[in-house]
């Protein structure tokens, strides 16, 4: 059980993709830390295995199923969070999706639908909490996730994502600024390479294994490798801590 400053209990978070990858890693380690997850995604089926596996660890976790790319979803959810369970004081957006194809070839559907999950979703996500947030009174706490594209890589044949995810900085930056007097901090965590589904069809591509190779650490990250970092900006370890972004790469960034 945590406690003092890292202390989650009693908060009420809600995790987007939280029924399978970093998603659900991270939550696990949330709720260990004493907040109430709330998971979404698409999947019923991941969202069910995901509750009970939360349960089973002796946190507490609930789920909603969505389509965050429905127009009014992201609204939606933050207010079936909020009926459900009176309040909110975190959001981490973790649902993401990609395509994989050269720029010069790079259909421009692909484009919008990666940008509209990562980036303009996060918009969405973050006016509805940050709404409640605000009327609540006592501040909380708003997370995306970026990745190493956010700032520095430039990784081949995935344009429409390093575009949202750098796009989401800057999202994060204003936010922080206009939100801060509320007591609303604004943050992002970056992770560096991680065998999830979204990565597994990359796995054998021998670019990627090149920059997989040059990882300081000597492995792929773990979901459960990113929980510190969040359970960090939900808490009030971070109190004083608005508009930064914080990679988790196992040092790839300075390799
Ligand atoms: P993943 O594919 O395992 O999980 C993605 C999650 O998003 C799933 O739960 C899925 O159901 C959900 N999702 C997708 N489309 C959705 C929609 N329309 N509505 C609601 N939910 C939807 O991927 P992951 O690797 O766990 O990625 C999670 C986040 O981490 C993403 O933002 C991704 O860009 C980021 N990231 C991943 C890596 C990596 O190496 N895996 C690296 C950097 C950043």
């Amino acid at each position: 059980m945590a406690t003092g400053l890292f202390d989650l209990e009693g908060k009420i978070v809600l995790v987007t993709g939280g029924g399978r990858g970093l998603g659900f890693g991270m939550a696990k380690v949330i709720a260990d830390a004493g907040a109430t997850v709330v998971l979404a995604n698409r999947s019923q089926d991941q969202l069910k295995a995901a509750t009970t596996e939360v349960r089973e660890l002796g946190g507490r976790a609930h789920a909603i199923a969505t389509d965050l790319t429905q127009p009014g979803a992201a609204h939606g959810l933050v207010e079936d969070v909020v009926r459900e369970h009176g309040r909110i004081d975190g959001l981490l957006h973790a649902a993401g999706n990609q395509h994989r194809s050269p720029f010069l070839d790079f259909p421009g559907e692909a484009f919008d639908d990666v940008v509209r999950l990562h980036l303009h979703t996060a918009f969405d996500l973050a006016q509805a909490t940050a709404q409640h947030l605000v009327s609540q009174g006592e501040g909380g706490s708003i997370i995306f996730i970026g990745s190493l594209t956010s700032e520095a890589a430039g990784i081949r044949n995935i344009t429409a994502y390093s575009a949202a995810k750098s796009g989401l900085l800057g999202l994060m930056r204003t936010l922080a600024n206009e939100l801060a007097p509320h007591g609303i901090r604004v943050n992002t965590i970056a992770p560096g390479f991680f065998a999830t589904e979204m990565t597994a069809d990359v796995s054998s591509d021998p670019y990627r294994q090149g920059l997989y190779d040059r990882i300081p650490a000597g492995r792929m990250g773990t979901p459960e490798d990113l929980g510190g970092a969040a359970a960090f900006f939900l808490s009030d370890a971070s109190g004083y801590v608005t508009a930064q972004c914080l990679t988790v790469d196992g040092g790839w960034a300075v390799a």
